[in-house]
């Protein structure tokens, strides 16, 4: 039997929940404040999950595209999703929430856009960085 100390991040009380395990199971949880940090602790425990967040090159653009996964992903898939998603280029125009990767290492979670980008939007460079590439050109 070994007791782990985790914070429960449902809300910012961040009660410390004490864990009991026992085999690879959650026993006993002690310190929630709510009926959640039992949930949260058994789900941290045993299969811990987070939210992926990150960049997308954007074909013929310098700005990327801000993404996210539609839900948690193992923890132990987050670089495996962070590689899918670097090796990827999405295509304007982009709607938010329209899926980049389907179904990301296989996980079943796909990655969407959390930003829009027009078809004819500028390439991403501030009127100064423009302004140099023209005058470089001359
Ligand atoms: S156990 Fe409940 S009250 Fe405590 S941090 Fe988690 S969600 Fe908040």
């Amino acid at each position: 039997m070994s007791v782990k100390t985790i914070t429960c991040i449902g809300c910012p009380m961040g009660c410390r929940l004490n864990v009991r395990m026992e085999s690879g199971q959650v026993k006993e949880v002690d310190g929630a404040g709510c009926g959640r940090g039992a949930v949260y602790a058994r789900q941290e425990c045993v299969c811990p999950m987070r939210m992926v967040t990150s960049l997308v090159c954007v074909r013929e653009r310098r700005a990327p595209l801000s993404v996210k996964t539609t839900r948690p992903v193992p923890k132990e898939r987050i670089f495996d999703c962070l590689k899918a998603i670097h090796a990827e280029q999405a295509v304007p125009p982009v709607e938010i929430g329209e899926v980049i990767v389907k179904d990301v290492c296989g996980t079943g979670v796909d990655i969407v856009a959390t930003g829009k980008i027009a078809e004819n939007a500028e390439c991403g460079m501030s009127d100064v960085q423009a302004n140099n590439v023209v005058q470089d050109n001359r």
